[in-house]
C-alpha cells in the first residue's frame, strides 16, 4: 500500500516536472536579465524584449504610444503579456521589433555592453551562443542559423573574442543601429602612430559664442526647437547631438540622435542631405545653447562671468610651496574602461607616475599620490603595452586593497577621503588653500567616433554642502567623518579648478594632444538625463581639482596613443607646462 502511494506520488512528480519544463523550459535555460543605463530591464526570454515598470495609473495605451510609437500596439504587446492570475501586471515586456529606435538601442547595449555596429555587420563579443541562440539574438528568425554559420565557415571563436553577424544577415533593429563610415577608420588605421599624434583635430573647433550663431529657434505642435542646418561632411551624432546636447555616452548619443532624426523626420540617418534643417527639442540643450532671452541662458552667463572673477593669486613658477595630489583611476580588479586591446588603470597610472618623477626632478612641488600598484612601485614604464595593476591598493592607513567586489564603490570613497585627509593636515600646517592642487587621471569610454582630452571641474550647482563617510578603522576618518564646504567655498573651488583646466587645455595645445572638438572643459557629466559630478571631485575638500579623461578608449586611434609611451610622457608635461602656467 505505502509503495503504490509512493509510485503514484512519483509519477505525478514526473509529470508535472515535465509540464513545467515544457512551460518554462525553452526560455528559462537561456534567459539573461540586466538593468538598462534607464533603469528598466532588457532580457532575453527565448526573444529580446524590454520590460517596462506597469502601474495601472499609466495605462497600457500610454505605455505603447511611449515604447513603440503607436496606441494601436496595444493588441501586439498583449500578445506577449498573458494577463497575471492575481493583480495586475507588474511589468510589461515588448518586443525588440515593435520598440522605438531609442528603446531598441537601450535593450540592446544593455544586454550586449561590448558589442559594436560596424559598417560590415554587428560585432559581437562570443560568449557560448549556438549558431541558433545567435540567430535568434541577431537575425530575422533562428532560421538564420544556417547562412551565419556559412559565414563564419562553421566555426565560433572563444569565449570573449569577437564574432561579425554580416550586416545582410540582421534583423532590423541591429541593422538600424548607426555606425561610423569606414573610409575614415581605413584613412587612420594606415597612418603610423607618429603621424597621428600630429594630426589636427578632425573637427573644426567653435567657441560658444560661434557655435550659438549657427542655431536659430522656432516652436511646432511638438514643442520648442533649436534649427540646425547639417553642413558637408558633419554627423548627426557628433556635429548636433555631442556639440549642443553634451551627450557623450555611446548609447546616449545614439539614443538621442535617432530620436531628433525621428523628431527631424529624417528615415536614414546614415545619409542626410547637406542643409537639411534639423529639430533639437530645446529641453536637450546645454544651458549655453538656450534662447539669448530665456532665463536658462542668462543663469548660464552670469554664472560664467562670476566664475571668471574667481583667480588664483600664490604666484611661484619653480612650485615651491604648491602641493600636488595625483590619483590614477582604478586598478586591481576594476580596470576601468577596456576596449581595442587597451584598459584604463595600468596606463593611467603610468601617466601619473611620469607626472609625479616630472614634477619632483624639475620643480620643488610636493606630490602624493592616492594609489599604488607594489610590484611597479612609481617606476615608469616605456612599454607599449602594460600588464594590470592586479595588486593596486590605495593608500589609506591601512591600506585598502581592490581586489575584491568592494574595489569600485569603496575604491573611489577612499580616495577622496585620502585627499581629503592630505589636505586638512595641510590647512593644519598653514599650507594655504590655494596652494593645494587635486588631479584624478582617467580615460574615457565614450561614443567611438569621439577623440582628444577632455577635463571635468566640480560644477558647484551639482554639490552638497555636507557629506559623510562612513567607513570603520581609517585613520584618515578618526574623529571626523563628515565634511562641509559653504556655497562661496564652492563657487571658489568652482572657479580655481576651471581656471587651471584652462590653463591645461592651452598646455595640450601648445604640445599638440587632441582635445575634445566641443567645451574640453565641462563642469558635469550628463547620462540618462541625469547631470552630476564625478566622485572623486564631488566630495573632494581641495578647491582646485580636475578630473583628465586623457583619450577615449573606446575610439580605436586614441586606444593606440595610450600605448604608445611617447604619449603619455606628453602628457606628462603638459600637465606640469600648465600647473607652472597657472602659479606663475
Ligand atoms: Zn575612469
Amino acid at each position: 500500500m505505502k509503495g503504490r502511494v509512493i509510485l503514484k506520488r512519483l509519477i505525478f512528480l514526473v509529470l508535472f516536472l515535465s509540464f513545467v519544463f515544457l512551460l518554462f523550459g525553452e526560455g528559462k535555460s537561456s534567459s539573461i536579465y540586466v538593468k538598462t543605463n534607464e533603469g528598466r530591464r532588457a532580457c532575453v526570454e527565448g526573444k529580446i524584449f524590454l520590460r517596462i515598470p506597469y502601474s495601472k495609473k499609466v495605462g497600457m495605451d500610454a505605455i505603447a504610444e511611449k515604447y513603440c510609437g503607436d496606441k494601436k500596439l496595444v493588441k501586439d504587446i498583449l500578445k506577449y503579456n498573458p494577463r497575471p492570475k492575481k493583480g495586475s501586471y507588474k511589468e510589461v515586456r515588448i518586443p525588440l521589433e515593435l520598440l522605438l529606435p531609442s528603446y531598441q538601442i537601450e535593450t540592446i547595449f544593455a544586454l550586449f555592453k561590448e558589442d559594436k555596429r560596424v559598417e560590415e555587420g554587428f560585432l559581437h563579443k562570443y560568449n557560448g551562443e549556438s549558431f541558433e541562440t545567435l540567430a535568434k539574438y541577431f537575425c530575422s528568425s533562428s532560421l538564420d542559423a544556417g547562412k551565419l554559420k556559412k559565414s563564419l565557415n562553421g566555426k565560433l571563436p572563444k569565449k570573449g573574442e569577437y564574432l561579425l553577424i554580416p550586416a545582410s544577415l540582421l534583423s532590423k533593429p541591429f541593422a538600424n543601429l548607426p555606425f561610423e563610415k569606414k573610409e575614415q577608420s581605413v584613412k587612420s588605421s594606415q597612418k603610423s602612430s607618429e603621424e597621428v599624434n600630429q594630426s589636427p583635430p578632425q573637427i573644426k573647433e567653435y567657441s560658444v559664442e560661434e557655435a550659438r550663431k549657427l542655431l536659430t529657434y522656432g516652436k511646432d505642435e511638438e514643442g520648442e526647437y533649436a534649427l540646425y542646418h547639417l553642413s558637408q561632411g558633419e554627423a548627426l551624432y557628433s556635429s548636433v547631438v555631442v556639440r549642443f546636447t553634451g551627450r557623450l555616452f555611446a548609447s546616449e548619443v545614439n539614443g538621442l540622435a535617432m530620436e531628433i532624426a525621428k523628431r527631424s523626420k529624417i528615415d536614414d540617418v546614415t545619409s542626410i542631405p547637406i542643409n537639411y534643417e534639423i529639430k533639437i527639442p530645446l529641453e536637450y540643450l546645454l544651458p549655453q545653447f538656450y534662447p539669448e532671452d530665456s532665463n536658462t541662458y542668462k543663469q548660464w552667463l552670469s554664472h560664467q562671468q562670476e566664475l571668471s572673477t574667481i583667480i588664483n593669486t600664490y604666484k611661484n613658477s619653480s612650485l615651491d610651496g604648491v602641493v600636488v595630489i595625483l590619483d590614477p583611476g582604478h586598478g586591481g580588479v576594476d580596470r576601468g574602461a577596456i576596449n581595442n586591446k587597451v584598459w584604463e588603470d595600468s596606463y593611467v597610472y603610468d601617466i601619473a607616475c611620469r607626472i609625479k618623477e616630472g614634477l619632483e626632478s624639475k620643480t620643488k612641488a610636493k606630490v602624493y599620490i592616492t594609489l599604488v600598484e607594489p610590484t611597479k612601485g612609481f617606476k615608469i614604464d616605456d612599454k607599449k603595452y602594460l600588464s594590470p595593476n592586479k595588486k593596486a591598493q590605495i593608500l589609506t592607513h591601512p591600506p585598502f586593497s581592490l581586489d575584491s567586489s568592494l574595489a569600485t564603490k569603496r575604491g573611489v570613497n577612499l580616495r577622496w577621503v585620502l585627499a581629503n585627509s592630505i589636505y586638512n593636515n595641510l590647512s593644519k600646517e598653514r599650507v594655504t588653500t590655494e596652494k593645494v592642487v587635486f588631479t584624478s587621471i582617467h580615460a574615457d569610454s565614450l561614443h567611438p567616433s569621439l577623440r582628444g582630452t577632455m577635463f571635468y571641474v566640480p560644477g558647484s550647482e551639482y554639490r552638497e554642502q555636507k557629506w559623510s563617510a562612513n567607513y570603520e578603522n581609517y585613520k584618515e576618518l578618526k574623529g571626523n567623518k563628515t565634511f562641509s564646504l559653504s556655497q562661496k567655498e564652492l563657487k571658489t573651488a568652482e572657479g580655481l579648478s576651471t581656471q587651471f583646466s584652462k590653463k591645461l587645455e592651452g598646455a595640450f595645445k601648445k604640445n599638440e594632444i587632441r582635445l575634445h572638438p566641443y567645451s574640453p572643459t565641462r563642469d558635469h557629466v550628463v547620462r540618462n538625463r541625469k547631470a552630476w559630478v564625478p566622485a572623486v571631485l564631488k566630495y573632494n575638500l581641495i578647491p582646485c581639482s580636475v578630473l583628465i579623461e586623457v583619450c577615449n578608449i573606446n575610439n580605436k586611434d586614441d586606444a593606440n596613443l595610450l600605448c604608445d609611451p611617447y604619449f603619455r610622457q606628453k602628457i606628462a608635461n603638459a600637465y606640469i607646462e600648465a600647473l607652472i602656467q597657472y602659479y606663475s
